[in-house]
């Protein structure tokens, strides 16, 4: 068993907790908070030993009803891999005190490149992340565009990637996030950061990306304009990306129309916190004129990176290959949305035969 445990258990951190504890072959040994609050007495309700993320905040936790396995040094001792999930550049704060504990670490998308050997994303990555002993999980954008421009790229070429990211104003319990009231571009200057990311991932494919920020919290939209080396049709793109386990094409036909639906969906087809882990491209807005392809893709940011994380703790501690892992996490966490009104080969959702 690989014995893992999650500093910082906030909205990624939760998500990663419950993804690990359900894998076959690992074993959650802990996760952290740094004061006892709704999320530290959630994570105690679940079954999960609470250490303190802060040494000397042990005593705030001793004071509450709440018992602590310990602090983090502790946490540190009793793993063979931390996965960091603390807010955005304290992971690099905490890198020292992992590699003190000579504790292989997985760090998020919100710390810089340069805080891990290597950036992973188990669709897209290369080889090197096999020697690593750190990797970076990219960000929720980046994770939705490695796994599209990936199978794009080896099946037909990719020339130029240009992506608009609409990008959620804040996650549902970030209530002191904005814009309210407006559309803003974020950043103003083009392109955008999410493109020089993508090449982490993926160095050889060129991709622009310009991001603005909504005043919406459960996901994020992309339009994507992929010019291609090659001339396919829109149904041989629906088709190549229908056989990636980590895209959801939504039929023509469901009814879902925005977020909101699809989060509704989630949560209906009984989705742990209605979590969509995978892209979610709308089959209708793949469109091909000449070598360019069109397409409107929803990334649900709490929970694209999830299972990410289940497969660099594997890829960091065991010889298992990507494939396996992927299909292992699969699996386990139940990815692999495929609708009951899937595409007939007319690329029409059959459905409406049937009413
Ligand atoms: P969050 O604020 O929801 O959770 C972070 C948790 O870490 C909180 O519980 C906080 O109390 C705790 N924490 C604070 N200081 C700490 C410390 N010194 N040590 C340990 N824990 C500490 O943040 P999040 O949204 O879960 O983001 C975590 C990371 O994941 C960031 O790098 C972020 O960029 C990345 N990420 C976030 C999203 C998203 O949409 N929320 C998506 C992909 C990647």
């Amino acid at each position: 068993m690989i014995r893992v445990g999650v500093n910082g258990y906030g909205t990624i951190g939760k998500r990663v907790a419950d993804a690990v504890a359900a894998q076959p072959d690992m074993e959650l040994v802990g996760v952290t908070k740094t004061s006892p609050n709704y999320g530290a007495e959630a994570a105690v309700r679940r079954g999960y030993d609470l250490y303190a993320a802060v040494d000397d905040r042990i005593d705030e936790f001793e004071d509450s009803e709440l018992s602590v396995a310990g602090t983090l040094s502790d946490l540190l001792d009793a793993i063979d891999v931390v996965v960091d999930c603390s807010p955005s550049g304290i992971g690099e704060r905490n890198r020292p005190r992992y590699d003190a504990h000579d504790t292989p670490a997985v760090f998020q998308g919100g710390e810089d490149a340069s805080v891990a050997d290597e950036s992973f994303n188990a669709r897209g990555s290369g080889d090197a992340v096999r020697d690593a002993e750190s990797l970076r999980v990219v960000s929720c954008n980046t994770t939705g565009l490695s796994r599209l421009l990936a199978p794009l790229d080896e099946t037909y070429g990719v020339e130029k990637a240009r992506v608009t990211l609409v990008r959620r104003g804040g996650d549902p319990s970030e209530t002191d996030r904005g814009p309210i009231n407006d559309v803003v571009p974020d950043p103003r200057t083009v392109p955008s950061h999410h493109g020089p990311d993508v090449n982490a991932i993926l160095p050889d494919v060129s991709v622009d990306t310009a991001a603005l920020k909504a005043p919406v919290t459960a996901m994020h939209t992309h339009s994507v304009n992929v010019t291609l080396a090659a001339e396919p049709t829109a149904a041989e793109v629906r088709d190549l990306l229908a056989e990636e386990t980590r895209v959801f094409l939504i039929p023509e036909d469901a009814g879902i129309d925005g977020a909101g639906t699809l989060k509704d969906y989630a949560a209906d087809i009984g989705r742990p916190r209605g979590d969509l882990w995978e892209n979610c491209i709308w089959e209708e807005s793949i469109s091909v004129e000449g070598d360019d392809l069109y397409l409107f893709q929803n990334v649900h940011q709490e929970a694209d990176v999830v299972p990410e994380n289940v497969d660099a703790i594997r890829t960091l501690t065991t010889d298992v290959s990507r494939t396996e892992t992927i299909s292992l996490t699969n699996e386990t966490l139940g990815i692999g949305l495929e609708s009951l009104l899937s595409a007939d080969e007319t690329g029409r959702t059959p459905i409406a035969a049937d009413d």
